[in-house]
């Protein structure tokens, strides 16, 4: 449906910062103002957010912050989740959106997990026409990005 993207976004973070560790602080880095219309399955991009956050606390041991920002890039949004987490080498970051990749046993194992969340990320992604890609550096964190397209801000009336 029809969907104002900055409010919907807010409403997502709200509800997960409510559950989220002490040490971690989401920030939030949103246009001021609204008026950015997409056409999205509502549940679907919740579950999209849902997963790319919950893996940016899951890989964020020691805390720190987790940036939300969405940047209009006039024909789409460019939503992105910046952590600075335990990150991944550089040679698995193709991998990780596929079903049952698991960076690096030794240490997700104790975080458990399916390897399945980013692989139904994707899907969901592309269903919606947008892409998705991740960058990262081992140590320092990881930015998880994605894009949806723009609907027309405004119908010009003829005359
Ligand atoms: P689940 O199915 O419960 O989500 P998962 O978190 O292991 O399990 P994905 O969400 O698909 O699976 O992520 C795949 C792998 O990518 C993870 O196992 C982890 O190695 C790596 N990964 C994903 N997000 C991050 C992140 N923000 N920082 C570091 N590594 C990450
Ligand atoms: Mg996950």
């Amino acid at each position: 449906e029809r969907t104002e993207f900055i409010s919907f976004f807010h409403h997502v973070i709200d509800r997960l910062e409510m559950n989220i560790p002490e040490h971690i602080a989401f920030i939030r880095d949103l246009p001021k103002r609204g008026g950015y219309y997409v056409w999205i399955d509502k549940d679907k991009i919740t579950q999209v957010l849902d997963n790319i956050i919950s893996n940016a606390i899951k890989y964020s041991p020691e805390g720190g912050q987790i940036r939300l920002k969405v940047e209009n890039k006039r024909h789409y949004l460019l939503i992105s989740v910046q952590d600075q987490g335990i990150g991944i080498a550089y040679d698995k970051l193709e991998k990780i959106f596929e079903r049952f990749y698991r960076a690096d046993r030794a240490r997700t194992r104790k975080l458990g997990g399916t390897g399945l969340g980013l692989a139904i990320t994707k899907e969901l992604i592309e269903v919606h026409h947008g892409k998705i890609w991740a960058k990262s550096k081992e140590g320092k964190g990881t930015t998880i990005s994605f894009t949806l397209p723009l609907m027309n801000q405004k119908r010009r009336e003829r005359k």
